[in-house]
C-alpha cells in the first residue's frame, strides 16, 4: 500500500523531507503544497539576490520534484483555502514546513513609527516576494540603522551599499534596484547588543563587507579585544575578529558610504514624530556567560530608517498547537500530534544554515516512516477533487517552469532572471485549471 504524505511548505525543509521520504522508495507519494505559485521558500525570497551561488541549491530540490512520486502544488494556502484537519483526512501524514516568515517585534517605544521595517518585510521587498512587493519603503534618507549582528543584518547592509555594477549578477527586484540605487543614503549603522566575539556573523559574509566598491566598513578598534587573547576562541570567531581588526584600520576617506559596526549597544527607543528621525541606544556590557547588561548610559543617532534583523516567528495555523512565546509550533522533536509533524524553521525556529534543514528533514522523514502505517487514505486524487470543488487554482511544477522561463527571458544584462512580484502576473501567463 502507498503511504501518502502532504508537506506544507516548499522551502529547503520541505524538499529535504520529501527527498528523505522517497529515497529508494516508490511506495511513498508526496505532495508539497505551498501558498505561493513559486517553490523554494527563502531560497527565492530570503537569500540575498547577489548570492546566486547559494540560491543554486534549488537545483537539488528540482531533482526531487522531477520524481514521479513527488508533486508540487503551488498557490494553495493551508489554514486558509484548506485546513490541516482536512489534509489529515486525505493523507496518512502531514508535515508542516512553513518556515518562520514573520518579523519578531522590536518591542521598544516608537517601534510602530513609519520607517521601522523588519528584515522579513525589507528582504522580501528587495527579493520580489509578493507579500512585500507593495512595501514602498522611503529610502530618501541619509542614514539607516540596521539592528542585529547576524548574516541577515549583513545582507541588508550589503544590498543597500552595493553599486549597480556590483549588483549586476543578481535578481534584485527592479523596483528595489531603482529605489536603492537612487537613494541618498550615506551612513549605514549596524548595532549589536553584545560584543564582537558573540556576534553571529560568518567570516565569509563579514569579509565581503571589506570588499565593497563605494562603501567602507568601519569599527572602533577600542571595541575589539586584544589579539593576544584569540587563541582559545573557535576558528570562526578568530576569523571574524581578523576582519573586524582590518575594518578598524580604515577611515572614511573618499568613499561615498560608511558602514559603521557598533557593538555593545542595544536600541531602547525609536525617536521622531510619526516617522523615524533617530534611534536611542543604551551601552551594554557582556558578562562571562555571554549575557548582556545595560549600563544606563544612552546615546542617539540620527537616521530615517530602522531595520531590525532580530529574528522571525512562524505563522500560527488554526487547529495546530502553537507556542506564542517562542513563535513556533509546539512539538516534541518534530511530532505535533499523531500523523502531524513539523520540520525546518517551523520546528526549531530561525537558526542554522540551509544545510541544517537537511538533517531536520531526514529526522522527520525517519519518524514518519517509523510511526505511520499506510491507512488506505486517498492522497492526491482526493486533494485534486477538493481543490476543484473549492474553485482553487493549483500551480503545478510544469506551470512553475513556465513562470521561471518567463522570468529568465525577461532578464537584462548579466542578471539571471527578472522576477515577477505579483501572483496575478504569474497566473496571467498560465492556463487556468480545467473546470
Ligand atoms: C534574509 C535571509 C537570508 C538567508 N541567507 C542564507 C544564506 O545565505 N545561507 C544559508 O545557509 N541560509 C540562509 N538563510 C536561512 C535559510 O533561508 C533557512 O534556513 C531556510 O530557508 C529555512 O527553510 P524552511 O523550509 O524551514 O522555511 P522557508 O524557506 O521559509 O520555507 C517555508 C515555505 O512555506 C510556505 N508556507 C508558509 N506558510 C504556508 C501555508 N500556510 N500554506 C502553504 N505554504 C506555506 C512559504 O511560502 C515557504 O515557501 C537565510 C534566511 C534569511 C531570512
Amino acid at each position: 500500500m502507498t503511504l501518502h504524505v502532504a508537506i506544507i511548505g516548499s522551502g529547503p525543509a520541505g524538499y529535504y523531507t520529501a527527498e528523505a521520504l522517497t529515497k529508494d522508495r516508490d511506495d511513498v507519494q508526496v505532495d508539497i503544497i505551498d501558498r505561493l505559485p513559486t517553490p523554494y521558500g527563502l531560497i527565492r525570497g530570503g537569500v540575498a539576490p547577489d548570492h546566486q551561488s547559494i540560491k543554486g541549491v534549488y537545483k537539488r530540490y528540482e531533482k526531487t520534484n522531477l520524481q514521479d512520486n513527488v508533486r508540487f502544488v503551488g498557490n494553495i494556502e493551508i489554514g486558509d483555502a484548506l485546513s490541516v484537519a482536512e489534509l489529515g483526512e486525505l493523507y496518512d501524514a502531514v508535515v508542516l514546513a512553513t518556515g518562520a516568515g514573520h518579523d519578531r517585534p522590536l518591542g521598544i517605544p516608537g517601534a510602530d513609527k513609519k520607517g521601522v521595517i523588519g528584515s522579513a518585510a525589507f528582504v522580501g521587498w528587495y527579493n520580489a516576494h509578493p507579500d512585500f512587493a507593495g512595501l514602498d519603503p522611503d529610502l530618501d534618507v541619509a542614514a539607516v540603522a540596521v539592528i542585529g549582528n547576524g548574516n541577515v543584518a549583513i545582507d541588508v547592509a550589503r544590498v543597500l551599499a552595493k553599486t549597480p555594477d556590483e549588483m549586476a549578477v543578481s535578481d534584485l527586484a527592479r523596483y528595489a534596484a531603482e529605489r536603492i540605487q537612487s537613494s541618498p543614503i550615506r551612513d549605514i549603522h549596524m548595532f549589536g547588543r553584545r560584543g564582537p566575539v558573540q556576534a553571529n556573523f560568518t567570516p565569509k559574509e563579514l569579509g565581503e563587507l571589506g570588499e565593497l566598491k563605494e562603501c567602507v566598513a568601519l569599527v572602533d578598534g577600542a571595541q575589539l579585544p586584544d589579539a593576544a587573547g584569540d587563541d582559545p576562541l573557535p576558528p570562526v570567531k578568530r576569523k571574524n575578529l581578523g576582519h573586524l581588526r582590518q575594518f578598524a584600520q580604515r577611515d572614511r576617506a573618499e568613499r561615498k558610504l560608511g558602514l559603521h559596526l557598533t557593538f555593545y549597544a542595544r536600541p531602547v527607543e525609536v525617536l521622531g514624530g510619526a516617522r523615524v528621525e533617530g534611534l536611542r541606544l543604551e551601552r551594554t556590557t557582556v558578562d562571562e556567560a555571554g549575557l548582556c547588561h545595560g549600563t544606563g548610559e544612552t546615546f542617539d543617532i540620527a537616521c530615517g530608517l530602522v531595520i531590525p534583523c532580530i529574528g522571525y516567528r512562524t505563522q500560527a495555523i488554526p487547529g495546530v498547537a502553537f507556542d506564542n512565546d517562542r513563535g513556533r509550533f509546539i512539538n516534541d522533536d518534530g511530532l505535533i500530534a499523531p500523523g502531524l509533524y513539523c520540520t525546518g524553521w517551523a520546528r526549531r525556529g530561525p537558526t542554522g544554515t540551509i544545510g541544517t534543514n537537511r538533517s531536520d528533514g531526514i529526522g522527520v522523514a525517519e519518524a514518519v516512516l517509523a510511526d505511520v502505517e499506510p491507512g488506505g487514505k486517498p492522497g492526491r486524487p482526493a486533494l485534486d477533487r477538493l481543490m476543484k470543488e473549492r474553485d482553487l487554482w493549483p500551480v503545478t511544477f510544469r506551470d512553475w517552469k513556465k513562470i521561471e522561463a518567463a522570468e529568465q527571458a525577461a532578464a537584462r544584462g548579466a542578471a539571471p532572471r527578472r522576477k515577477f512580484s505579483s501572483i496575478d502576473e504569474m497566473l496571467k501567463i498560465l492556463k487556468p485549471p480545467a473546470i
